[in-house]
């Protein structure tokens, strides 16, 4: 078993049951694990027999190896090792309004960006459910040490961490289920947001499974030639065919889905590209993230800069396009958008 997160409710009673605990302990231990995000030291109405029972047989299974901070305690990345051997990394950002956690769902990616830190060391393993889910845990119990200009409680997940969560999708949909479960991690489903490079079947999926969770599809081009280089599974899953899909997926669930797009310099952020993208993000009644290129090891080319990520704003705010620019939260600790990687291991 790679994490106790990944016992069902009834795998855990009878593990408990099997030790001669009443079931009703079972429950509490339930509820402290998932409601509390307590660990087993923390759980004061277990008794310490229990506990240390308990850290032996069914371990947690999430260890923080290391922990940096920046933007005054208000980021928090932390290298988690998971079910005892697969690492990742998970960042907790706290805002004025809400905390967000940015969690992973494969160690690595298989998906090639290649301007992506993740995509540049490739694919190591896939995520259990268990193991997606126990981030958050960690980010619930984080939460408290954010300083008091933001909320000390998490209320948003994201998975924009490492890997594509839909090249591991029988992970993601069951650690959906367990993060949105009432009697579990009972986060709105609203309040989480899965990130893909484009899967058109996860999409496909996302929309029938699990309708209240948000959409974000990392775009980056808005022609198949320049997509084809910078996102490679576009060559599988090209432009008409994402937009389609999106587009299904924003009618059965009536929510407004996001478009990524890391501006690079002199590659994508041209006057072409964002008149190209304005009508893909119009009629899908997108919202558009920019997010200026972070830098990572193994791609030479930088982010835009200021001047040309403001025309490529303006240019499509004439279009009538809904843009925000994403503030590089984390960067100095290499915790940004597209720099995770497991360098600090
Ligand atoms: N695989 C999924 C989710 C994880 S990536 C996806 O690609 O959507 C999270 C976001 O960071 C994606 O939008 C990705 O394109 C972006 N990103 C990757 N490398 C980046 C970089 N170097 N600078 C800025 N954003 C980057
Ligand atoms: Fe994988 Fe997303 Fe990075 Fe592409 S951007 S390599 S899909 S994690």
């Amino acid at each position: 078993m790679p994490t106790v997160y990944d016992l069902s409710r009834e795998q855990l009673r009878d593990r408990l049951v099997a030790w001669g605990e009443p079931a009703f302990r079972a429950k509490q231990v339930w509820s402290q694990l998932w409601k509390r995000a307590a660990t087993y030291d923390q759980m004061s109405d277990v008794s310490p027999g229990l506990r240390e029972q308990l850290s032996e047989g069914l371990p947690l299974g999430v260890e923080v190896l290391t922990e940096r901070t920046s933007d005054r305690g208000a980021t928090r990345k932390a290298l988690l090792r998971l079910g005892g051997q697969h690492v990742v990394e998970a960042v907790l950002m706290g805002y004025p309004d809400r905390v967000t956690v940015c969690i992973s769902s494969q160690a690595g990616c298989a998906m090639g960006c290649t301007f992506c830190a993740t995509g540049q060391m490739g694919l190591q393993n896939n995520l259990t459910a268990g193991e997606i889910a126990a981030q958050a845990v960690w980010a619930r119990r984080e939460a408290g040490k954010l300083p008091d200009s933001t909320p000390q409680r998490l209320t948003n997940v994201v998975f924009m961490g490492m890997g594509e969560p839909f090249a591991n999708q029988r992970h993601v949909f069951a650690s959906l289920a367990r993060l949105t479960d009432p009697g579990a991690f009972g986060l709105g489903a609203r309040h989480i947001t899965v990130s893909t490079v484009g899967i058109v079947p996860g999409i496909e999926r996302l929309a029938e499974r699990a309708p209240q969770v948000g959409l974000a599809v990392s775009f980056h081009a808005a022609s198949d030639e320049l997509r084809d280089q910078l996102v490679p599974p576009n060559t599988r899953y090209p432009l008409l065919r994402l937009e389609r899909a999106i587009a299904d997926w924003r009618l059965r669930t009536r929510r407004r889905p996001s478009i990524e797009w890391a501006l690079i310099d002199r590659v994508n952020d041209t006057t072409e590209q964002a008149e190209l993208l304005a009508p893909i993000a119009r009629r899908l009644g997108a919202h558009v993230n920019l997010i200026p290129l972070n830098p990572t090891p193994g791609y030479p080319v930088l982010g835009s800069p200021p001047a040309r990520i403001r025309r490529f704003v303006e240019t499509l705010e004439r279009l009538r396009v809904n843009v925000t620019v994403r503030d590089t939260r984390g960067r100095s600790i290499d915790a940004a958008c597209g720099q995770l990687a497991l360098a600090t291991a």
